[in-house]
């Protein structure tokens, strides 16, 4: 993914910056805990869309 994209992403809920996990195409949120799945290079960043990151995850 586009680093430059990656630079201007923020958490839709929070407004926070996210991490870019390449081996499973994710943004992470770490402050809500929420994973946005990366669809053919497009950030997929609906909240309702994000995958709720288990206890054990490392975010
Ligand atoms: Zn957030």
């Amino acid at each position: 993914m586009d680093k430059r994209l990656l630079d201007i992403l923020v958490c839709p809920v929070c407004k926070g910056s996210l991490r870019y996990h390449r081996d499973v195409q994710e943004l992470v949120c770490k402050a809500d805990r929420l994973a946005f799945a990366v669809r053919d290079d497009i950030p997929v960043m609906l909240e309702e869309e994000a995958r709720s990151l288990r206890e054990e995850e490392e975010v």
